[in-house]
């Protein structure tokens, strides 16, 4: 698996940098994220250093798919059945600044349709 020792993601999920985790499972890691835009603002990563869904492989399709189950299911704990939404940030057009890929888990408040 791989990982990068520069990368702020990957130094969340290996410990060496602190987080507020809600969950942490073989393969996933999540946290509250430090400027949150909604009651609950959580992101989802994966252990693995992918840096965007940009390129991303057949392979890491599996990965990919954990972050939505992990995503279901913290949901679930934060009594979000009004409804929740998740976001993956791709590029810089889309916002994204991390380059560690990463799900958004956001809910706890009406979420607006189209997003910005
Ligand atoms: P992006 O803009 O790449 O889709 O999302 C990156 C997210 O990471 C932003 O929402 C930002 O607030 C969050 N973030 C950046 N640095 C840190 C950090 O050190 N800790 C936590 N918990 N979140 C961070
Ligand atoms: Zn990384």
């Amino acid at each position: 698996m791989t990982t990068d020792p520069s990368c702020l993601f990957c130094r969340i999920a290996s410990g060496d940098l602190p987080s507020d985790r809600v969950l942490e499972t073989e393969h996933v890691v999540a946290f509250r994220d430090i400027a949150p835009k909604a009651p609950t603002h959580v992101l989802v990563i994966p252990r693995e250093h992918i840096p965007s869904l940009e390129g991303l492989e057949e392979r890491h399709g599996e990965t990919i798919g954990r972050l939505h189950v992990a995503a279901a299911r913290i949901a679930r704990e934060e009594g979000l059945e009004d409804g929740w939404r998740a976001v993956i940030n791709v590029g810089a057009d889309a916002g994204q600044t991390v380059f560690h890929v990463h799900l958004h888990l956001l809910g706890g408040r009406p979420l607006h349709w189209p997003p910005g």
